[in-house]
């Protein structure tokens, strides 16, 4: 067993890949476990980034799972705890980003912690405690309509202050300009205040490299992604390009898509356009008892031995709303979803070693019907988006190259490319 040195728990799935990905292009090894992990960890490492899917559950279950995650990352090492949360600051007012903080704080026994979602490179910026995204508000950005998180608040110190007993601060841009040392002097201050709890202004990369050795201090840090690119210099890393080594790549490609996003349209039709193989799914022929799975793989047999095939559900709104209609919103999604991860399972059974999932719910459902516990994380293909290898158990135990696209990340000729990457 390896000893880590920090232990992460992100509060969603691609939320976690996301901030491993920062990580690992800052220096350091890492693997991101889907849950928390029931046996001690296998991999040499340096970081573990804990996935849960606990932003929208019952605060107190979301309080559970954290508990239960640091635990797990304490007793393989962890010497500092990082609690990772949306760029947008997702949560209602009963939590979670609140209570899952305080009750880390307390299990750790620290009095202090920053809070700060910044992430300059996906254009998330804090000034003065007000959440920016892009050129405005949090509450302006379409934030506020969010189904299940509406942000109609872009003042973060109020947000989280109504979310937590403790008393909650701000470190504003004026000390973060300052460097390392100011933003000590101004946390050494709010202690003495009783602030448990700071946001830290930060609007660009430079923002967060200044406050970064200023962190090293803390049991206990929460942010979005963005705080991890100045973190690893604290443990003594430097980007390299060994922190994203994978075992080489070998076997079948694939592409299987359920996402409906813009840019994940724009990736199918790409991909049509280079003259690969693609086969379409239609919700509706599911619906009516077709075996699709069958179909699918039938199809795909004898051509993924000449290069990689797409399989996809993506479609335009239009034709979105028209299934929904029929089948429900949720019953679509779900079907869907367990129809696209028994294909992925069946491909990576055909002999597949190489998988695109694209969807960000449909990464969810693929992983987990490949039989995948643990991902290490490799490079990166697109912003937000790495190679990872794992263990499957659709393979047998064999290693697989995965990698999960969410939704309106990657670039055009992301499909393509991203075998590419691999090569
Ligand atoms: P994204 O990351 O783009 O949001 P997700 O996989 O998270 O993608 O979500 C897409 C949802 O839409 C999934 O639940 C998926 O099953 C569902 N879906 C995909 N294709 C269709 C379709 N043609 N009709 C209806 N629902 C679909």
């Amino acid at each position: 067993m390896s000893t880590i040195r920090l232990g992460c728990i992100a509060d969603d799935f691609t939320g976690a890949t996301d901030l491993a990905n920062n990580l690992v292009r800052a220096g350091m090894r890492v693997v991101q476990t889907i849950g928390v992990p029931t046996a001690p960890l296998a991999a040499d490492v340096d970081c573990v980034v804990v996935a849960l899917k606990s932003r929208t559950i019952p605060a107190a279950e979301a309080v559970a799972q954290s508990l239960d995650a640091l635990q797990w990352l304490q007793a393989q090492g962890a010497q500092q705890i990082y609690f990772k949360y949306c760029s947008t600051f997702d949560s209602t007012a009963a939590g979670n980003i609140g209570p899952v903080t305080e009750a880390l704080m307390q299990a750790l026994g620290t009095d202090f912690t920053i809070a700060t979602p910044a992430f300059p490179d996906n254009k998330r910026t804090v000034f003065k405690g007000y959440l920016f995204v892009g050129d405005v508000l949090l509450n302006e950005s379409g934030m506020q309509n969010h189904p299940l998180t509406p942000m109609t608040d872009p003042n973060l110190v109020r947000v989280l202050q109504a979310q937590t007993k403790r008393k909650v601060g701000l470190i504003d841009h004026l000390v973060v300009a300052r460097g390392a040392d100011a933003v000590r002097a101004r946390i050494a201050e709010l202690r003495a205040e009783g602030v448990a709890m700071a946001v830290v202004d930060a609007v660009s990369n430079d923002d967060l490299m200044r406050m970064g050795p200023a962190l090293g201090e803390l049991p206990l840090l929460t942010a979005g992604s963005g705080v991890a690119i100045g973190l690893p210099a604290n443990f003594g890393f430097a980007p390299s390009s060994q922190a994203s080594a994978l075992p080489a790549a070998a076997g079948l490609q694939a592409v299987v898509s359920g996402s409906c996003s813009i840019a994940t349209n724009r990736q199918v039709m790409a991909f049509i356009q280079s003259g690969r193989p693609a086969m379409a799914i239609d919700p509706l022929r599911i619906a009516s008892g077709a075996d699709v799975t069958a179909e699918v793989l039938d199809w795909a047999g004898p051509l993924i031995a000449q290069g990689p095939v797409l399989v996809y559900s993506t479609a335009e709104t239009q034709a979105i709303k028209a299934v929904q209609a029929r089948l429900g919103v949720e019953e679509a999604g779900a079907m869907v979803e367990r129809t696209i991860a028994a294909i992925a399972r069946g491909l990576v059974e055909l002999g597949v070693r190489q998988l695109v999932v694209a969807g960000g719910e449909t990464s969810g459902a693929c992983v987990q019907a490949l039989g995948v516990s643990q991902m290490q994380i490799g490079p990166q293909i697109d912003p937000g988006v790495p190679w990872t290898h794992v263990l499957a158990e659709a393979a047998g135990g064999a290693g697989v190259h995965v990698t999960l696209k969410s939704g309106n990340f990657g670039a055009d000729d992301f499909f393509t490319k991203a075998f590419k990457v691999l090569a």
